[in-house]
């Protein structure tokens, strides 16, 4: 799908750049037809700021969006930072996706995260319902990956290597949706 902007790790970053280069929000291509003429289309507004006030909200965070001139379609653009379609980052269902992944329980991670039980169960099912696919584009790309045995040995391995926002940027350019 390429909605993600990979190595923007921050919503500061993400403000800055937004600012002072915006050029490299552009997508090379429509997501939808494929044609290579998008027009800057503004920006919408989301709440991707979690943090408790008043430690600096950066909200609300301003998201590119881009027009087709082809299919007259809208496409929008996310730093790799933002989870596409989740409340939460990727900063934070790393942290809990390892704990369980070195044999913390679920209940755990929700008590350690301060997050409802059902939202961690929920990352942990998609993690394990996905993980032949995304494991199969990891793989291609980092042969390394490939010596793991298991799920869990996989994802061990493979949040050692890159953070979950990189993974899930690589899978989005291999045309993979995420999460
Ligand atoms: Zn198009």
């Amino acid at each position: 799908m390429q909605r993600i902007v990979p190595a923007i790790l921050s919503l500061h970053h993400h403000r800055d750049l937004l600012e002072r280069e915006p050029v490299i929000y552009r997508p090379s291509a429509c997501p939808h037809c494929g044609l290579a003429r998008l027009w800057g289309h503004g920006c919408y507004a989301r709440k991707a700021d979690r943090r408790p006030e008043p430690s600096g909200s950066l909200n609300p965070v301003l998201i590119p969006r881009f027009f087709c001139q082809g299919c007259r379609q809208t496409c929008s653009r996310l730093p790799e930072c933002i989870a596409p379609r989740r409340w939460y980052d990727w900063v934070l269902q790393q942290a809990v996706l390892l704990l369980v992944l070195g044999g913390g329980s679920l209940h755990q991670a929700a008590l350690r995260f301060g997050l409802d039980r059902r939202t961690v169960r929920r990352w942990w099912v998609w993690l394990g319902e996905r993980s032949d696919e995304f494991g199969l584009f990891l793989r291609a790309r980092f042969s390394d990956l490939g010596r793991a045995v298991d799920f869990r040995g996989f994802w061990r391995g493979c949040l050692a290597a890159m953070p979950l926002s990189r993974a899930m940027a690589w899978l989005d350019q291999d045309g993979v949706v995420v999460p």
